[in-house]
């Protein structure tokens, strides 16, 4: 998940569905997914040995070396440059973290070829922060930092290489093809699928849809939230989406809809070709972005559920026609540019008044100020913030080291701080 775009994205409106109560049976769905397997490539995805999987790092090559041995195994095509697995391409020169304007970056793609018209593509990116220095973490200190990326996106790349094995072993011919990528360049702005949708290896007018899983390894048993996204993409989504959660999953899954097609990782780039996009997503915690998204905090069982119900969808599309796309509204960003930052996350599906904060960084204008996890801001200065957007504009009026009074809900009460930006 990209910080920057999900801070943009995260105002965005959110229908709210809670677990419904409906007692209909839980499916027998025949395809069993391997906890063991997905455990086993987020344990090794998020090893300290892979010194969390930076951009063009041989580390990430590394990673990439073991998608492509993975998908081999599988007897699935090369579907990257020159009959490889890998499509390379080169980073432009982004911050200080790449020196070096030549380097080069890698998707990694298999092709499950069932001579079908139409074809599937399920995606995730298996880049990270690698040493916490391209300026996304959450860390206070972040530099020289082991940021393991188990949940961002480990999670998301072991659930694409189980759909790839159920599919490619489940001796059916489905009636359409499987394109599995696995995309570089994510956390530096969604590089790795911008530069796919440009330089496609199948025809980008046979793509059915995409599937997008950018961290869906922190299913909150309590809360049961997931998060799907790009429901508006086609009309055919969430009507779809919403009937096999209560009826395949009663009281298991919370959704959080988002319509847009535009959001905080690589689906937004096959939107932005006119393909109907979801992505799953099981919600920010106060490991994202740090050092501390380990393999030991993944919920497995949760992402096996995550990904049933992706099956489900799937399954439910089979005997579709092509599915019409449509537009999703995009909220204009104002432009503003921020000299300041409270150093928190807000909460991606928190619907009422203020801004409700998930997470407040260690070190950081929020905590120095006595900020907590769960409060809600709801005015900065003199501007009362209403949302995202209040917040955004009132941080754009402000100037590093001012300091404004700060009002936020804790509970029911009111609690009045001082920040110095
Ligand atoms: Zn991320």
């Amino acid at each position: 998940m990209n910080t920057r775009l999900f801070l943009l994205h995260v105002g965005i409106t959110f229908i709210l569905l809670g677990a419904t109560q409906f007692l209909s049976p839980n499916t027998t769905f025949a395809q069993t997914i391997d906890t063991t397997l997905l455990r086993r490539h987020i344990a090794f995805l998020a090893s300290d040995s892979l010194h969390g999987r930076g951009t063009s790092t041989p580390d990430e090559k590394r990673a990439a070396g073991y998608l492509a041995n993975y998908f081999r195994s599988l007897n699935l095509a090369p579907k990257g440059d020159d009959g490889t697995y890998f499509q390379t391409f080169p980073l432009i020169k982004k911050n200080d973290v790449l020196p070096d304007s030549n380097r080069l970056a890698m998707n990694v793609a298999a092709y499950l070829d069932n001579g079908a018209a139409r074809t599937i593509v399920i995606g995730a990116h298996y880049d990270h922060l690698g040493l916490g220095y391209d300026g996304s973490s959450l860390d206070p200190q972040p530099k020289g930092k082991i940021h393991n990326g188990a949940d961002d996106n480990a999670s998301g790349v072991a659930g694409t290489l189980e759909l790839a094995r159920l599919y490619a072993t489940n001796g059916i011919k489905e009636p359409y093809n499987f394109l599995f990528l696995c995309f570089s360049g994510e956390e530096l702005g969604l590089l790795g699928s911008k530069h796919f949708t440009e330089h496609p290896t199948v025809p980008l007018e046979n793509v059915h849809y995409m599937l997008n899983l950018d961290m869906i390894g922190r299913f909150d048993e309590a809360k049961k939230e997931l998060v799907v996204g790009g429901v508006g993409t086609s009309p055919t989504f969430e009507p779809l989406v919403k009937n096999i959660a209560e009826r395949s999953f009663s009281n298991q899954l919370a959704l959080a809809l988002d319509s847009s097609g535009v959001g905080p990782s690589d689906h937004t780039s096959f939107y932005l070709k006119k393909i109907p996009v979801l992505f799953f997503f099981t919600g920010v915690h106060s490991d994202y972005h740090k050092p501390t998204d380990d393999v030991e905090r993944i919920n497995i069982g949760g992402e096996a559920k995550v990904l049933r119900y992706i099956l489900h969808i799937m399954d439910s599309l089979q005997a579709a026609p092509k599915l019409a796309f449509a537009q999703t509204r995009v909220k204009q960003q104002a432009g503003h540019s921020y000299k300041v930052s409270l150093g928190i996350m807000p909460s991606y599906s928190y619907s009422g008044k203020g801004l409700k904060v998930d997470a407040v960084t260690a070190g950081r204008p929020g905590a120095k100020a006595g900020m907590q996890d769960g409060d809600v801001v709801v005015k900065i200065g003199q501007t009362d913030i209403a949302d995202i957007q209040g917040y955004m504009e009132a941080l754009s009026k402000l100037k590093a080291g001012e300091t404004v009074p700060l009002k936020v809900l804790r509970g029911e009460k009111l609690v009045e701080l001082a920040v110095t930006f």
